[in-house]
């Protein structure tokens, strides 16, 4: 049924009442529970029996009807049951990966001690008031339209934490059994505004502050050991490398499917001299003129770069850096030689 101005409740004799409960036709004696016009019961053998507007009016009531009805449903039930709270901090590490550390609140079932409806506050009204154990909670209940960043601004100013119930699934053709469910318990719903968010985030980043640079000396320790280094500042001190021949450079970002992940590097190209020194068990018998070899560049440089005509000299300015859980060298300067 989608009728906008069909619905299955009406309001008789102030009382919310379901169409099976009620005569035929303007029998019922109900009126709407938004527009209050005459109601007239539509209990054929066709159609899925509803109420009808009697003047044919009503067009956006069922949304209306729903929103009421939903809460008061809270009203008469004195339940709900609340989102999941989570708050997520992330920090990165010297080498680049990422932390993160989270509080969740499981979703459970309120029961409140009283529910005040469209109950004025400070500067708005909010649908549903509760009280639980003397502290107060506003639900929204949205069928069609999200909740403002106006009401949204009042409700922080105020302190207290709102929820917002999403009833866009549901019709006020829905029976009372499905409506209760929703709202009480299935319907989608999120924090709109929880008032021990902001500390609770800022606590969070304090200990995972803490816990990345305990990991983050752990990691220059262990490198600095691995390559014979005494400290940090050795390891990431930076070296001129001079007139090197500079082939070009390669900038580029974007995502393998290959690797599935996201990929991002800027590459100089470099002919240096063929290194004429061996090790203990390297011996060179005879080597000359230059290799390719590609060094990574801070993509800063770019704009510097872009002026050059290729190839050129260049004394290159390499630092160590902290990348993927390795120290690799990185160009962060360069002049023209
Ligand atoms: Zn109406």
């Amino acid at each position: 049924m989608n009728d906008l101005n069909t619905m299955a409740y009406g309001l008789k004799n102030g009382n919310v009442v379901f169409i099976d409960d009620v005569e035929r036709g303007l029998e019922c004696e109900s009126i709407c529970l938004s527009c209050e016009g005459a109601l007239i019961a539509k209990k054929g053998d066709v159609k899925v029996h509803h109420f009808a507007h009697h003047n044919g009016d009503g067009d956006s009531c069922n949304e209306s009807v729903l929103h009421r009805l939903s809460k008061q449903i809270i009203e008469w039930e004195c339940l709900i049951s609340t989102p999941t709270y989570e708050v997520s901090v992330e920090a990165y590490d010297i080498s680049d990966q990422v932390h993160k550390k989270s509080h969740i609140e499981e979703s459970k079932v309120l029961s409140v001690d009283s529910v005040s409806l469209e109950l004025a506050s400070i500067g708005f009204i909010p649908d549903v008031t509760c009280n639980e154990s003397g502290k107060k909670l506003y639900i929204e209940i949205v069928v069609s339209n999200d909740v403002s960043e106006e009401k949204l601004e009042k409700v922080k100013l105020d302190g207290t934490p709102m929820l917002v119930i999403d009833m866009s699934d549901f019709s006020a053709m829905d029976t009372l059994d499905t409506l209760k469910q929703g709202v009480i318990y299935d319907a989608p719903r999120y924090w709109a505004y929880h008032p021990d968010h902001e500390a609770m985030k800022a606590n969070l980043k304090n200990d995972l502050r803490f816990e990345v640079s305990i990991l983050d000396e752990k990691i220059i320790s262990a490198v600095s050991s691995k390559l014979g280094l005494v400290s940090k500042s050795e390891l990431l001190k930076p070296k001129t490398n001079s007139e090197l021949i500079v082939l070009g450079y390669n900038s580029a970002y974007g995502y393998s499917k290959k690797n599935n992940r996201d990929f991002d590097f800027s590459t100089l190209l470099v002919a240096k001299p063929i290194q004429s020194t061996g090790s203990s068990n390297y011996t060179i018998r005879s080597c000359g003129g230059y290799e390719l070899t590609q060094i990574a560049f801070n993509e800063g440089l770019i704009p510097e770069l872009a002026k050059l005509r290729f190839p050129c000299l260049l004394d290159l300015e390499v630092s160590g850096s902290f990348l993927g859980g390795r120290v690799q060298s990185i160009v962060t300067n360069f002049k023209i030689v």
